[in-house]
């Protein structure tokens, strides 16, 4: 697996094979069932439909390989793609999550995961606590009333290749809710820092930080230049990062995995630093 681009790619033909087996069985959701309406706005919001296809999930979408959109917000987002055409530094969405100077973020793993996977999950916390921000995280024991849930993405999509899923804050100020990780990292070879990172990447998303190299994402991910464009989130420049983000910097929020270990690197402190 040297770049999940291939990885999923690889994993979307296995499973329009698997599903045109199955055909008679109609609880596998297939990437047909993309409505037109979803794909023109997240398209007129600045989303990479055509190399990344939209994936069905619970009440929405995960679109470019991991951020997840629900119904709602993709078809009220009214702010089309405004051109950013800037190539350097560190982005954030436009809603935060508000700490009022110090708040603790509570997070639950579900019992579904193995032992590597809890303990991957701890490191990503360590990490970020380790920076001393406004907000600090905190596992739970319960997922009543947890700030962020992580559970396991279904099986289609685990074995479609997805390895993690998040949203971005609300407007209220809150983290987004939800983690969806695939059960199986540690048999994809992960070990506890590659998935300490997938994990504290999605919590990035949370609590409100775009990819690193959402202006192009070919830097993580191969292929053609790709901007992720504003998305209707925003996509605002955080001050103190350095111009040009590339593989060899290994920021935790570039948008692909290679399937190793990156703990914050400077830039990647800064701009938490900047933000919390
Ligand atoms: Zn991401």
């Amino acid at each position: 697996m040297k770049k999940l681009n291939l990885f999923v790619t690889l994993s979307l033909l296995l499973s329009v094979f698997f599903v045109a087996c199955e055909e008679q069985e109609e609880v596998i959701p297939t990437l047909q069932e993309v409505p037109v309406d979803v794909l023109k706005k997240l398209e007129s919001s600045g989303f990479n439909v055509t190399d990344w296809i939209p994936i069905k999930f619970e009440d929405g979408y995960i679109v470019e390989g991991d951020i997840f959109l629900s119904y709602k917000d993709i078809m009220s987002s009214d702010q089309p793609d405004d051109g950013i055409t800037v190539t350097s530094k560190q982005y954030s969405t436009d809603n935060l999550v508000s700490t009022n100077g110090n708040r603790t973020i509570t997070v639950f793993v579900s019992s579904r995961f193995n032992s590597a996977t809890s303990a991957g999950v701890d490191l990503a916390i360590q990490r970020y606590n380790d920076e001393n921000l406004e907000i600090n995280f905190q596992r739970v024991n319960s997922s009543n009333g947890a700030d962020i849930r992580i559970t396991r993405l279904n099986f289609f999509l685990e074995f479609f290749g997805v390895l993690g899923s998040a949203g971005f804050p609300t407007n209220a100020g809150d983290p987004f809710n939800q983690i969806s990780l695939n059960g199986r990292l540690s048999r994809l070879g992960f070990d506890t820092g590659g998935i300490a990172t997938i994990v504290s990447h999605e919590m990035g998303h949370c609590i409100g930080f775009r990819h690193t190299d959402f202006f192009d994402r070919s830097i993580s991910c191969g292929g053609a230049t790709s901007n992720e464009g504003d998305g209707g989130v925003g996509a605002n420049q955080i001050p103190g990062t350095p111009s040009g983000a590339s593989l060899a910097d290994g920021s935790w929020m570039l948008a692909c995995s290679d399937g190793g270990d990156r703990p914050f690197n400077n830039d990647d402190k800064t701009a938490l630093d900047f933000l919390y």
